[in-house]
Protein backbone atom coordinates (compact mmCIF):
# COMPACT_ATOMS: atom_id res chain seq x y z
CA UNK A 1 0.00 0.00 0.00
CA UNK A 2 0.77 3.42 -0.88
CA UNK A 3 1.19 6.08 1.34
CA UNK A 4 -1.42 8.09 -0.49
CA UNK A 5 -3.59 5.23 0.33
CA UNK A 6 -2.61 5.39 3.88
CA UNK A 7 -3.07 9.06 4.12
CA UNK A 8 -6.96 8.36 2.70
CA UNK A 9 -7.75 5.64 5.10
CA UNK A 10 -6.52 7.23 7.94
CA UNK A 11 -8.67 10.81 6.61
CA UNK A 12 -7.07 13.24 8.78
CA UNK A 13 -7.76 16.59 6.79
CA UNK A 14 -5.13 18.67 5.96
CA UNK A 15 -2.33 15.81 7.12
CA UNK A 16 -0.41 13.11 4.88
CA UNK A 17 1.09 10.13 6.19
CA UNK A 18 4.73 9.88 4.97
CA UNK A 19 6.29 6.80 6.70
CA UNK A 20 4.24 3.55 8.16
CA UNK A 21 5.26 0.65 10.50
CA UNK A 22 3.38 -2.69 11.37
CA UNK A 23 4.59 -5.22 13.32
CA UNK A 24 2.71 -8.60 13.18
CA UNK A 25 4.07 -9.83 16.06
CA UNK A 26 3.23 -6.45 18.53
CA UNK A 27 -0.28 -6.26 16.34
CA UNK A 28 0.60 -2.13 16.09
CA UNK A 29 0.39 -0.09 13.05
CA UNK A 30 2.48 3.44 13.38
CA UNK A 31 1.99 6.29 10.99
CA UNK A 32 3.81 9.07 10.58
CA UNK A 33 1.95 12.35 9.77
CA UNK A 34 2.82 15.95 8.32
CA UNK A 35 0.84 18.82 7.23
CA UNK A 36 -0.07 18.58 3.43
CA UNK A 37 2.27 21.58 1.57
CA UNK A 38 -1.67 23.26 0.66
CA UNK A 39 -2.49 23.17 4.31
CA UNK A 40 -1.06 26.73 5.65
CA UNK A 41 -3.08 27.76 8.42
CA UNK A 42 -1.35 27.88 11.95
CA UNK A 43 -3.22 28.86 14.29
CA UNK A 44 -2.17 29.63 18.31
CA UNK A 45 -3.68 27.00 21.03
CA UNK A 46 -4.05 29.68 23.81
CA UNK A 47 -5.42 32.28 22.16
CA UNK A 48 -6.99 31.25 18.64
CA UNK A 49 -5.35 34.10 16.71
CA UNK A 50 -4.24 33.11 13.16
CA UNK A 51 -0.03 32.96 12.45
CA UNK A 52 1.74 33.35 9.29
CA UNK A 53 4.90 30.92 8.59
CA UNK A 54 7.25 33.50 9.76
CA UNK A 55 5.68 32.53 13.39
CA UNK A 56 7.79 29.31 13.26
CA UNK A 57 9.83 29.12 16.66
CA UNK A 58 10.14 25.10 16.01
CA UNK A 59 9.09 21.42 14.73
CA UNK A 60 8.21 19.17 17.48
CA UNK A 61 7.37 15.29 17.05
CA UNK A 62 4.22 14.46 19.17
CA UNK A 63 3.18 10.60 19.47
CA UNK A 64 -0.93 9.83 20.20
CA UNK A 65 -3.07 6.80 20.34
CA UNK A 66 -5.63 7.03 17.55
CA UNK A 67 -8.66 4.51 16.94
CA UNK A 68 -7.60 1.05 16.21
CA UNK A 69 -7.23 -0.23 13.09
CA UNK A 70 -8.76 -3.99 12.74
CA UNK A 71 -6.72 -5.53 15.44
CA UNK A 72 -4.07 -3.47 15.20
CA UNK A 73 -3.50 -0.49 18.02
CA UNK A 74 -2.84 2.64 16.15
CA UNK A 75 0.16 5.58 17.31
CA UNK A 76 0.29 8.47 14.97
CA UNK A 77 3.39 10.35 15.21
CA UNK A 78 2.61 13.96 14.08
CA UNK A 79 4.83 16.56 13.22
CA UNK A 80 4.14 19.94 14.62
CA UNK A 81 4.94 23.70 14.89
CA UNK A 82 5.61 25.77 18.23
CA UNK A 83 4.81 29.29 17.04
CA UNK A 84 5.46 32.64 18.85
CA UNK A 85 2.72 34.56 18.93
CA UNK A 86 2.40 37.59 20.09
CA UNK A 87 0.08 37.90 22.40
CA UNK A 88 0.98 34.45 24.08
CA UNK A 89 4.79 34.10 23.55
CA UNK A 90 5.60 30.57 22.28
CA UNK A 91 3.00 27.81 21.66
CA UNK A 92 2.15 25.23 20.02
CA UNK A 93 0.01 25.30 17.12
CA UNK A 94 -3.75 24.25 17.03
CA UNK A 95 -4.14 21.03 15.62
CA UNK A 96 -7.69 20.05 14.99
CA UNK A 97 -7.26 15.97 16.04
CA UNK A 98 -5.31 16.76 18.96
CA UNK A 99 -7.62 18.29 21.17
CA UNK A 100 -5.34 18.34 24.67
CA UNK A 101 -1.80 17.68 25.93
CA UNK A 102 -3.16 14.02 26.52
CA UNK A 103 -1.77 11.32 23.99
CA UNK A 104 -4.92 10.68 22.10
CA UNK A 105 -6.43 11.73 19.22
CA UNK A 106 -9.72 13.52 19.36
CA UNK A 107 -11.58 10.88 17.59
CA UNK A 108 -10.19 8.68 20.32
CA UNK A 109 -11.39 10.45 22.70
CA UNK A 110 -15.12 10.99 21.40
CA UNK A 111 -15.49 7.11 20.80
CA UNK A 112 -14.15 6.55 24.80
CA UNK A 113 -16.53 9.36 25.69
CA UNK A 114 -19.16 7.70 23.43
CA UNK A 115 -18.57 4.15 25.08
CA UNK A 116 -18.54 5.89 28.77
CA UNK A 117 -22.26 7.03 28.33
CA UNK A 118 -23.53 3.64 27.86
CA UNK A 119 -21.02 1.33 30.24
CA UNK A 120 -19.35 2.00 33.12
CA UNK A 121 -15.90 3.45 33.42
CA UNK A 122 -14.49 0.29 34.31
CA UNK A 123 -16.15 -1.80 31.39
CA UNK A 124 -14.99 0.96 29.00
CA UNK A 125 -11.12 1.11 30.52
CA UNK A 126 -11.17 -2.86 30.03
CA UNK A 127 -12.46 -2.10 26.31
CA UNK A 128 -10.05 0.25 25.38
CA UNK A 129 -6.79 -1.09 27.41
CA UNK A 130 -6.51 1.98 29.59
CA UNK A 131 -6.34 2.66 33.28
CA UNK A 132 -9.57 4.04 34.78
CA UNK A 133 -8.58 6.98 35.53
CA UNK A 134 -7.31 7.54 32.37
CA UNK A 135 -10.83 7.08 30.87
CA UNK A 136 -11.97 8.96 33.38
CA UNK A 137 -10.05 12.03 32.32
CA UNK A 138 -10.69 11.67 28.70
CA UNK A 139 -14.49 11.27 29.26
CA UNK A 140 -14.15 14.64 31.18
CA UNK A 141 -12.50 16.27 28.38
CA UNK A 142 -15.02 14.63 25.82
CA UNK A 143 -18.16 16.44 28.03
CA UNK A 144 -16.12 19.54 28.51
CA UNK A 145 -15.90 20.02 24.90
CA UNK A 146 -19.56 19.26 24.50
CA UNK A 147 -20.46 21.92 27.17
CA UNK A 148 -18.56 24.23 25.56
CA UNK A 149 -20.17 24.20 22.21
CA UNK A 150 -23.55 24.59 23.71
CA UNK A 151 -25.63 28.07 24.36
CA UNK A 152 -26.07 29.24 27.52
CA UNK A 153 -29.93 30.02 27.72
CA UNK A 154 -31.18 32.93 30.14
CA UNK A 155 -31.98 31.32 33.77
CA UNK A 156 -35.29 32.47 34.27
CA UNK A 157 -36.27 29.82 37.12
CA UNK A 158 -33.64 28.20 39.46
CA UNK A 159 -34.26 25.10 41.57
CA UNK A 160 -31.79 24.96 45.10
CA UNK A 161 -30.89 21.04 46.94
CA UNK A 162 -28.82 19.21 48.75
CA UNK A 163 -27.55 16.14 47.98
CA UNK A 164 -25.57 13.71 50.22
CA UNK A 165 -22.44 12.12 48.26
CA UNK A 166 -21.45 9.83 51.01
CA UNK A 167 -19.46 10.53 54.25
CA UNK A 168 -16.59 11.59 53.29
CA UNK A 169 -17.69 14.50 50.60
CA UNK A 170 -20.81 14.80 52.33
CA UNK A 171 -23.06 17.22 51.43
CA UNK A 172 -23.08 18.82 48.05
CA UNK A 173 -25.25 21.70 46.49
CA UNK A 174 -26.79 21.64 43.40
CA UNK A 175 -28.67 24.40 41.38
CA UNK A 176 -30.88 23.68 37.97
CA UNK A 177 -32.32 25.08 35.83
CA UNK A 178 -36.10 24.23 35.97
CA UNK A 179 -36.88 25.52 32.15
CA UNK A 180 -34.58 23.25 30.77
CA UNK A 181 -34.43 20.56 33.70
CA UNK A 182 -30.46 20.47 34.21
CA UNK A 183 -28.50 21.01 36.89
CA UNK A 184 -26.12 23.81 35.71
CA UNK A 185 -23.61 24.15 39.16
CA UNK A 186 -22.39 22.12 42.36
CA UNK A 187 -20.57 23.28 45.06
CA UNK A 188 -19.45 21.55 47.99
CA UNK A 189 -21.41 22.07 51.61
CA UNK A 190 -24.71 23.90 51.91
CA UNK A 191 -24.12 26.77 53.46
CA UNK A 192 -24.83 30.51 52.58
CA UNK A 193 -21.49 31.34 51.08
CA UNK A 194 -22.34 28.26 49.11
CA UNK A 195 -24.29 29.32 47.35
CA UNK A 196 -23.02 32.74 47.03
CA UNK A 197 -20.46 31.01 45.24
CA UNK A 198 -22.33 30.70 42.56
CA UNK A 199 -23.96 33.75 41.72
CA UNK A 200 -21.19 35.28 42.48
CA UNK A 201 -18.59 33.53 40.37
CA UNK A 202 -21.00 32.02 37.84
CA UNK A 203 -23.45 34.79 36.47
CA UNK A 204 -23.61 38.39 35.92
CA UNK A 205 -25.90 40.84 37.90
CA UNK A 206 -28.01 41.22 34.94
CA UNK A 207 -28.37 37.61 34.67
CA UNK A 208 -29.39 37.51 38.63
CA UNK A 209 -31.76 40.28 37.75
CA UNK A 210 -33.94 37.94 35.54
CA UNK A 211 -34.22 35.13 37.78
CA UNK A 212 -37.38 35.23 38.55
CA UNK A 213 -38.32 32.16 41.34
CA UNK A 214 -36.44 29.55 43.14
CA UNK A 215 -37.61 26.03 44.26
CA UNK A 216 -36.18 25.22 47.84
CA UNK A 217 -36.52 23.72 50.74
CA UNK A 218 -37.18 25.83 54.06
CA UNK A 219 -33.03 25.77 54.42
CA UNK A 220 -32.57 29.42 56.28
CA UNK A 221 -28.79 29.58 54.20
CA UNK A 222 -30.08 29.13 50.72
CA UNK A 223 -33.22 31.20 51.00
CA UNK A 224 -30.93 34.31 52.53
CA UNK A 225 -28.35 33.63 49.93
CA UNK A 226 -31.09 34.23 46.88
CA UNK A 227 -32.99 37.15 48.41
CA UNK A 228 -29.49 38.60 48.74
CA UNK A 229 -28.32 38.52 45.10
CA UNK A 230 -31.60 37.88 42.86
CA UNK A 231 -33.51 41.48 43.79
CA UNK A 232 -36.55 40.16 41.45
CA UNK A 233 -36.92 36.46 42.45
CA UNK A 234 -39.67 34.94 44.18
CA UNK A 235 -39.08 32.03 46.78
CA UNK A 236 -41.53 29.25 46.43
CA UNK A 237 -41.17 26.40 49.08
CA UNK A 238 -40.93 22.78 47.02
CA UNK A 239 -43.40 20.25 47.39
CA UNK A 240 -41.74 17.77 47.72
CA UNK A 241 -39.61 19.37 50.36
CA UNK A 242 -42.72 20.05 52.18
CA UNK A 243 -43.79 16.56 51.92
CA UNK A 244 -40.56 15.14 53.30
CA UNK A 245 -40.78 16.97 56.32
CA UNK A 246 -44.16 15.56 56.68
CA UNK A 247 -43.06 12.14 56.29
CA UNK A 248 -40.37 12.82 58.83
CA UNK A 249 -43.38 13.72 61.54
CA UNK A 250 -44.68 11.01 60.22
CA UNK A 251 -41.74 8.31 61.29
CA UNK A 252 -41.33 10.23 64.57
CA UNK A 253 -44.69 9.52 65.00
CA UNK A 254 -44.16 5.73 64.55
CA UNK A 255 -40.50 5.60 66.35
CA UNK A 256 -42.62 6.88 69.51
CA UNK A 257 -45.55 4.19 69.18
CA UNK A 258 -43.01 1.12 68.41
CA UNK A 259 -41.38 2.35 71.58
CA UNK A 260 -44.50 3.08 73.66
CA UNK A 261 -46.16 -0.07 72.88
CA UNK A 262 -45.54 -3.64 73.57
CA UNK A 263 -45.43 -7.02 72.87
CA UNK A 264 -48.10 -8.00 70.36
CA UNK A 265 -48.31 -4.21 68.57
CA UNK A 266 -44.85 -3.38 68.97
CA UNK A 267 -45.19 -6.29 66.32
CA UNK A 268 -47.43 -4.59 64.21
CA UNK A 269 -45.69 -1.63 64.30
CA UNK A 270 -42.49 -2.86 63.65
CA UNK A 271 -41.16 -3.06 59.58
CA UNK A 272 -44.23 -1.11 58.51
CA UNK A 273 -41.98 2.18 57.74
CA UNK A 274 -41.72 1.97 54.34
CA UNK A 275 -45.20 1.69 54.26
CA UNK A 276 -46.21 4.70 56.18
CA UNK A 277 -44.28 6.89 54.44
CA UNK A 278 -45.88 5.98 51.05
CA UNK A 279 -48.85 7.69 49.27
CA UNK A 280 -52.20 5.73 49.69
CA UNK A 281 -52.82 6.17 45.86
CA UNK A 282 -49.53 4.65 45.50
CA UNK A 283 -50.36 1.37 47.56
CA UNK A 284 -51.73 -1.78 45.78
CA UNK A 285 -54.64 -4.02 47.79
CA UNK A 286 -52.66 -6.21 50.15
CA UNK A 287 -50.74 -2.97 51.44
CA UNK A 288 -53.66 -1.10 51.78
CA UNK A 289 -55.01 -4.12 53.95
CA UNK A 290 -51.66 -4.16 55.71
CA UNK A 291 -51.74 -0.58 56.90
CA UNK A 292 -55.40 -0.59 57.88
CA UNK A 293 -54.55 -3.45 59.90
CA UNK A 294 -52.47 -1.38 61.23
CA UNK A 295 -54.61 1.94 61.73
CA UNK A 296 -57.23 -0.39 63.49
CA UNK A 297 -54.52 -1.24 66.28
CA UNK A 298 -53.21 2.12 66.48
CA UNK A 299 -55.45 5.01 65.92
CA UNK A 300 -52.45 7.65 66.96
CA UNK A 301 -50.64 6.50 63.46
CA UNK A 302 -54.09 6.81 61.44
CA UNK A 303 -54.22 10.14 62.13
CA UNK A 304 -50.39 10.93 61.60
CA UNK A 305 -50.62 9.42 58.27
CA UNK A 306 -54.37 11.00 57.64
CA UNK A 307 -52.66 14.47 58.10
CA UNK A 308 -49.65 13.83 56.19
CA UNK A 309 -52.20 12.29 52.82
CA UNK A 310 -54.27 16.11 53.67
CA UNK A 311 -51.29 17.88 53.25
CA UNK A 312 -50.65 16.74 50.01
CA UNK A 313 -53.62 18.23 48.42
CA UNK A 314 -52.59 21.85 49.74
CA UNK A 315 -51.05 21.97 46.02
CA UNK A 316 -54.25 21.50 44.74
CA UNK A 317 -55.47 24.90 45.38
CA UNK A 318 -54.51 27.68 42.64
CA UNK A 319 -56.13 30.77 44.14
CA UNK A 320 -53.91 32.16 47.13
CA UNK A 321 -57.19 32.71 49.24
CA UNK A 322 -58.22 29.22 48.85
CA UNK A 323 -54.95 27.42 49.57
CA UNK A 324 -54.58 29.46 52.75
CA UNK A 325 -57.72 28.65 53.54
CA UNK A 326 -56.94 24.96 53.48
CA UNK A 327 -53.72 25.47 55.57
CA UNK A 328 -55.24 27.47 58.10
CA UNK A 329 -57.74 23.95 58.52
CA UNK A 330 -55.14 21.78 58.42
CA UNK A 331 -53.22 23.53 61.08
CA UNK A 332 -56.69 23.84 62.86
CA UNK A 333 -57.41 20.11 63.29
CA UNK A 334 -53.94 19.54 65.10
CA UNK A 335 -55.22 21.14 68.15
CA UNK A 336 -56.42 18.28 69.67
CA UNK A 337 -54.43 15.84 68.28
CA UNK A 338 -50.95 15.56 70.63
CA UNK A 339 -48.42 14.90 68.43
CA UNK A 340 -45.79 17.01 69.18
CA UNK A 341 -44.11 16.44 65.76
CA UNK A 342 -46.76 17.98 63.59
CA UNK A 343 -47.35 20.75 65.77
CA UNK A 344 -43.49 21.32 64.91
CA UNK A 345 -44.31 21.11 61.72
CA UNK A 346 -47.31 23.11 61.25
CA UNK A 347 -45.05 26.29 63.39
CA UNK A 348 -43.05 25.60 59.94
CA UNK A 349 -45.49 25.86 57.33
CA UNK A 350 -47.02 29.38 59.30
CA UNK A 351 -43.22 30.66 59.35
CA UNK A 352 -42.63 29.82 55.62
CA UNK A 353 -46.54 30.79 54.49
CA UNK A 354 -45.16 33.94 52.11
CA UNK A 355 -42.74 31.10 50.31
CA UNK A 356 -45.89 28.12 50.03
CA UNK A 357 -48.23 30.43 48.86
CA UNK A 358 -45.50 32.04 46.32
CA UNK A 359 -46.58 28.70 44.37
CA UNK A 360 -50.38 30.73 43.64
CA UNK A 361 -48.24 33.14 41.63
CA UNK A 362 -45.51 31.06 40.22
CA UNK A 363 -46.00 27.53 38.87
CA UNK A 364 -42.81 26.03 39.19
CA UNK A 365 -42.39 22.84 37.82
CA UNK A 366 -42.42 21.11 41.12
CA UNK A 367 -40.95 17.45 39.70
CA UNK A 368 -37.72 19.19 38.14
CA UNK A 369 -35.60 19.20 41.15
CA UNK A 370 -36.36 15.55 42.43
CA UNK A 371 -35.64 14.22 39.27
CA UNK A 372 -32.09 15.35 38.70
CA UNK A 373 -31.41 14.24 42.43
CA UNK A 374 -32.67 10.94 41.02
CA UNK A 375 -30.14 10.63 38.42
CA UNK A 376 -27.18 12.12 40.18
CA UNK A 377 -28.20 9.07 42.84
CA UNK A 378 -28.56 6.76 40.01
CA UNK A 379 -24.54 8.12 38.53
CA UNK A 380 -23.43 7.68 41.57
CA UNK A 381 -24.67 4.29 42.34
CA UNK A 382 -23.23 3.24 39.04
CA UNK A 383 -19.78 5.44 38.58
CA UNK A 384 -18.62 5.62 42.18
CA UNK A 385 -15.66 8.07 42.53
CA UNK A 386 -17.00 10.95 41.45
CA UNK A 387 -14.53 12.37 43.69
CA UNK A 388 -14.43 15.09 41.05
CA UNK A 389 -17.92 17.06 41.24
CA UNK A 390 -17.32 18.71 38.01
CA UNK A 391 -17.18 15.78 36.30
CA UNK A 392 -20.73 14.32 37.87
CA UNK A 393 -21.81 17.72 36.82
CA UNK A 394 -21.17 17.48 33.31
CA UNK A 395 -22.16 13.65 33.38
CA UNK A 396 -26.03 14.79 34.94
CA UNK A 397 -26.46 17.46 31.96
CA UNK A 398 -25.78 15.12 29.25
CA UNK A 399 -27.63 12.61 30.89
CA UNK A 400 -30.32 15.37 30.80
CA UNK A 401 -29.44 16.65 27.22
CA UNK A 402 -29.71 12.72 25.96
CA UNK A 403 -32.74 12.22 27.33
CA UNK A 404 -32.48 8.77 28.17
CA UNK A 405 -32.77 8.08 32.07
CA UNK A 406 -34.68 11.88 32.18
CA UNK A 407 -37.52 10.65 30.47
CA UNK A 408 -37.82 6.53 31.66
CA UNK A 409 -37.84 8.07 35.18
CA UNK A 410 -40.83 10.84 34.07
CA UNK A 411 -42.65 7.77 32.81
CA UNK A 412 -42.22 6.41 35.79
CA UNK A 413 -43.05 8.88 37.88
ZN1 LIG B 1 -1.74 33.22 21.11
Amino acid sequence: MRDTDWTRLLNWPGYLVYRHEISEAEKTLKLWVRRKRSHRKLVCSKCGRRLSEGAIHEVLEREICDLPWSEYRATVVVELYRLRCPECGVKVEKVEQLPSKAPFSKRFEEAVGQACESASVRQVARRFGLPASTVRAIDLRYLERWQATRPKPVLREIGVDEIHLGKKTKFVTVVSDLVTGEPIWMGRERKQETLDAFFQQELSAFRCERIGAACVDMWEPYTNSIREHCPNCRIVYDKFHVMQHANEAVDEVRRAEFFRKKGALREVVKGKRWLLLSRWMHLDGTKKGLLNELFRLNRRLLKAYLLKESLSRLWNYTYEGAMLNYLNKWIDQLKWQRLPAFDRLALMLANHLEGILNYCRTKVRFGVVEAINANLKSLLRRGRGYKNLRYLLLKARRMVATNTEFIALQKAA
